[in-house]
């Protein structure tokens, strides 16, 4: 029989909603904490910071939102992104295992976080804000935020952290492409980043700096707002549209997955392909297979926070200036090593799937980057796409998975998501090799 490599649904199937897992689940989050007076947050505090339209997502426990027309026509520049079977690289790991990725790496920026990039700048844009500001560690949220912004005729300051600056010259090109402006952090143009830069002038930068900085303007600036790409409720809202797609598509191909994986950073690729299909184990019967599902975060051994981490209640940034989060946390100063996966070295979990992984509802592994290598150049000689260092997390789970199926002589169907390609991330792949 002639099996399907590539599921592409027409534009018309791209789903109108984002789903809120907060609506579902068992358990609540606790609510995020005001660092001075420990009272929740309320919505009117974070109104300076986060457009008003996002603040409510971030609060709402409403299951379905709709994804507002404008949004919809962007996303339609690359999605619906193809489901794919990797006939390839099954055939090299000889497994009886079926194994299908979502593959994210198709966008202009080469990775999911535009999902949530384009929603972001809608919302600040209709509520008639001109100027974004927000941070980037390796590049990839800042080249998003370049773009979406752009559409909407937005300015965008991004603070990206020195180190990278220096290391990673083609994203600072990417999103001065786009018309963003890119600023080395620590920098001049901010009290903090001066402050910095005075008592240490060979400072180079850290994202905790960074978020410190871009919070800075946004609070200082006039009609400016400020931006972020994982870690918060509504960024991962923004992403279910990759598991709704998916799940779709499965559906198409005849299927439903036994196991769902992806790299975890902040959170925002893992939520976004795991909730859709998370909704089914709340409501499915004890034994039946939507609700035998598993789901595991792929994490690096240099950052493992939610295998390894505490769930506490921590900040956001090394700084200490955002609310407290109730999360799996490695410690809001921990300091990990310099892994190539550099969108993974976030210290916390978030606090929805960190709520999620305490009652059960998911795992996480650990990785060495080692494995890690192995796995994205296994895969880009078979399937042929070179996966970005933080997708090779993913790919190296589901290699051990399909190993494990191998040694059971078990049939089952693995659905990752590939979050990006790794064509910026040469530099990475050369010291490998
Ligand atoms: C940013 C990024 C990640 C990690 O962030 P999450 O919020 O955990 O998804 C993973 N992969 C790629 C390609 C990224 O750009």
């Amino acid at each position: 029989m002639k099996r399907t490599k590539k599921i592409v649904l027409p534009e018309s199937e791209i789903p109108k909603q984002w789903y809120n897992i907060a609506a579902d689940m068992p358990n609540k989050a606790k609510p995020l904490l005001n660092p001075q007076t420990k009272v929740p947050v309320t919505p009117q505090e974070m109104e300076g910071l986060f457009a008003k339209a996002l603040v409510e997502q971030e609060f709402s426990s409403e299951r379905w939102h709709d994804i507002p027309e404008e949004v919809l026509d962007l996303y339609k520049i690359y999605r619906p992104t193809p489901l794919v079977r990797a006939t390839a690289l099954e055939k090299a790991l000889d497994t009886p295992a079926k194994i299908y990725f979502k593959n994210e790496s198709v966008s202009p920026v080469g990775s999911h976080k535009l999902n949530s990039a384009i929603p972001q700048a809608y919302y600040n844009h209709i509520q008639g804000i001109t100027n974004i500001t927000t941070e980037t560690g390796a590049g990839q949220w800042g080249s998003a935020m370049s773009i979406a912004c752009k559409q909407f005729g937005m300015d965008l300051n991004v603070f990206m952290v020195k180190q990278s600056y220096e290391a990673k010259p083609y994203r600072k090109i990417v999103m001065n492409s786009y018309g963003a402006a890119v600023h080395a952090s620590p920098s001049n143009i901010t009290e903090y980043g001066r402050k910095m830069l005075s008592e240490d002038p060979g400072c180079r930068g850290s994202l905790g700096i960074a978020i410190s900085e871009a919070v800075e303007m946004a609070v200082t600036k006039p009609n400016t707002r400020y931006t972020l790409g994982s870690v918060l409720d509504h960024v991962l809202l923004h992403q279910t549209i990759i598991g709704l797609e998916a799940e779709k598509q499965m559906e198409f191909a005849g299927e439903y997955p036994d196991k769902i994986i992806a790299c975890f950073g902040g959170g925002s690729n893992f939520s976004g392909i795991s909730f859709p299909f998370l909704r089914h184990r709340f409501t499915s019967p004890a034994g039946s297979k939507k609700a035998l599902v598993e789901f595991i975060a792929a994490e690096p051994a240099a950052c493992p926070k939610l295998t390894k981490g505490v769930l506490e209640y921590d900040f956001g940034d090394t700084a200490g200036m955002t609310p407290l989060i109730p999360m799996y946390t490695l410690g809001h100063d921990f300091a990990p090593d310099q892994i190539h996966a550099a969108g993974l070295r976030y210290h916390g979990g978030g606090r929805l799937v960190s709520q999620l992984k305490a009652d059960g509802f998911i795992n996480s592994v650990a990785v060495e980057q080692t494995e890690t290598f192995n796995a994205g150049l296994l895969f880009a000689r078979t399937e042929g796409i070179i996966p970005a260092p933080e997708s090779c997390h993913a790919i190296a789970v589901t290699i051990r998975e399909a190993l494990k199926a191998r040694e059971a002589g078990r049939s089952e169907v693995i659905l990752f998501n590939l979050s990006g390609h790794g064509l910026l991330d040469m530099a990475a792949y050369d010291e490998y090799l």
